[in-house]
């Protein structure tokens, strides 16, 4: 598995996820959106530069050059719902790519946690590079689960795993249970995760604070 913390560099990028993570300032919504949506920007700029590229003629109205472009864009994958605002920032950069969707859902129980699944909708992954946005990396169980159900798909080329912020439990679950070829983006990994698997620090519920409460 390779890891790569982005927040450890100093950038604007931590500016925004501090407001993210902030009690206070979290709770405008707007704000809250924009920052998960910029940061979903970052990361795939980020992500981009490890993806494939090809020379390509651009003629300006003076004359023509010699520059590159990606190959082929990423497919990228989210999940329902705390993913669609990150996943919104990525689609802004890789604007041509293809999408998919899955629904997962966890249930509490007592000392354990378990994923359902019921919506999968995803293009052919076979070959292709495959990016799983979902931005809180917490028991890791979400991400293994997602993943075998996508590999009826096809098998990706790579995958990269776009969390926002990481647990060191959920870091390792998803090493020790994930065989296909991965990167792990992140721009945190956190202290632990508490008695209900949330991240701690954190920044709460993702889902609600994008959305709302749930009933
Ligand atoms: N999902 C969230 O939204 N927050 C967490 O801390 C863990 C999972």
């Amino acid at each position: 598995m390779s890891l790569i913390i982005l927040g450890d560099q100093h950038s604007i990028a931590n500016q925004f996820l501090n407001e993210i993570r902030d009690k206070e300032k979290q709770r405008d919504r707007m704000r809250f959106r924009k920052n998960m949506e910029r940061m979903g920007e970052i990361m795939a700029y980020e992500i981009s530069k490890k993806l494939a590229y090809s020379d390509c003629t651009v003629s300006t109205p003076l004359a023509s050059l010699t520059s590159s472009q990606l190959t082929t864009q990423p497919i990228i994958i989210t999940v329902l719902r705390a993913g669609l605002v990150y996943f919104q920032g990525f689609l802004n950069y890789f604007d041509q790519a293809e999408g998919g969707f899955i629904g997962a859902y966890r249930k509490e129980g007592g000392e354990e946690i378990h994923i359902n699944l019921e919506y999968l909708a995803a293009p052919n992954l076979a070959g292709r590079e495959v990016i799983l946005v979902d931005p809180m990396l917490a028991t890791g169980k979400s991400f293994v689960r997602s993943v075998s159900a996508l590999l009826s798909h096809g098998q990706p080329s790579h995958l990269h795993i776009a969390a926002l912020i990481a647990s060191p439990e959920g870091l390792k679950y998803v090493q020790e249970n994930l065989k296909v070829p991965h990167t792990i983006w992140t721009f945190a990994v956190d202290e632990k995760l508490d008695s209900r698997f949330y991240i701690v620090p954190g920044l709460g519920d993702a889902g609600d604070l994008s959305f709302g409460d749930k009933l």
